[in-house]
């Protein structure tokens, strides 16, 4: 049996045909041009015909789609996607009316941490912790082999706990103070943007090359390691908060595996060191015992692959309430 794998993050919809073993047989990408629903929804659907089209004919039997949001599986509804600037809408709904097929609607991060207890870093343990961190901060959470999902769909969002609970900076989910307003890759070029604008880091705008908007999270890096009193400043900060955080996280779930991955981890590798400090040093000695930090290993493919097994788990789950 074969189901679809879907992707929709800020930038692209890609979509794959995925077999049982989740491999993914045909893989195909657009590149989103306007972020409205309809638009994206479109998009996607092009995507699927082309996947489908180089698969040639093989039975499809359920279709699980990973979006950049926070979001209702079990109402098909995406609550809040920064990236996309959507708010409460029903995205399922409108894929399902173009792929003339039931879509079944996840987090993009719980969809890859799936791929990659499935088939990547996780493989062969079944409590799992994953955290991303690249434009945003996602996480999910496997405990007993199983996504925790929470009643409403949006259980363990590391990105949005508070670290500043008064008077923190705007998050892209439109509250106050979250990790991901400190941590999130869109958020420190911002902090970046904003320091050099008062003139607070003249380092981090050379290595720039004198352009603040050509300022990425690797120059806040270098420019923090080589001392600039500005750029540690907010570096640091990072740095504590995400480590505390993914440490207190640890604490709570005591999993065997700590899977770290997106763009902003794998291109700072001393953030990505002092994140596995963090733990080390915050987490409670106890969960400490059995436990590893890992990277994950399949990139993009992670997310495809994990929502079309999730959709195969999923379509034989109403297979047999219906019948
Ligand atoms: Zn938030």
């Amino acid at each position: 049996v074969f189901t679809l794998g879907i992707d929709v993050g800020g930038t692209f919809a890609r979509a794959a045909v995925v077999a049982a073993d989740g491999r993914l047989v045909t893989v195909a990408k657009r590149a989103l041009g306007e972020r409205k629903p309809e638009a994206v929804a479109d998009c996607v659907a092009h995507a699927v015909a082309e996947a489908l089209e180089a698969a040639r004919g093989v039975t499809i039997i359920g279709c699980g789609v990973g979006v950049a949001a926070q979001l209702n599986p079990s109402t098909g509804r995406v609550r809040v996607a920064p990236n996309l600037g959507w708010r409460d809408v029903p995205f399922g709904e409108l894929l399902c009316a173009r792929l003339g097929r039931p879509v079944w609607l996840l987090n993009d991060l719980s969809a890859a941490a799936y791929g990659e207890f499935y088939a990547g870093a996780g493989r062969g343990q079944r409590d799992l912790l994953t955290v991303f961190v690249g434009s945003g901060v996602g996480s999910a959470i496997i405990a007993n082999g199983q996504l925790v999902a929470g009643i409403g769909g949006v259980a363990g969002e590391l990105g949005h706990i508070k670290v500043v609970p008064e008077g923190g900076r705007r998050c892209g989910c439109g509250e106050l103070g979250c990790l991901e307003a400190y941590a999130g890759g869109h958020n420190l070029i911002e902090q970046c943007r904003e320091l050099v604008a008062q003139a607070g880091s003249p380092k981090l705008l050379a290595l720039a090359g004198g352009d603040p908007s050509a300022i990425t999270p690797v120059h806040l890096e270098e420019a923090a390691l080589a001392g600039d009193p500005g750029a540690v400043r907010v570096y640091h900060q990072m740095r504590d908060f995400l480590g505390v955080a993914v440490a207190n996280y640890v604490t709570m779930l005591n999993p065997a595996r700590l899977i770290l991955g997106g763009g902003v981890l794998s291109r700072l590798p001393a953030l990505r060191r002092s994140v596995a400090e963090g733990v080390q040093r915050y987490a409670s000695r106890v969960s400490l015992t059995e436990f590893q930090v890992v990277d994950a290993v399949l990139g993009d493919d992670s997310g495809l692959m994990g929502a079309g097994l999730l959709a195969a788990q999923h379509a034989q789950a109403s297979h047999r309430i219906t019948h």
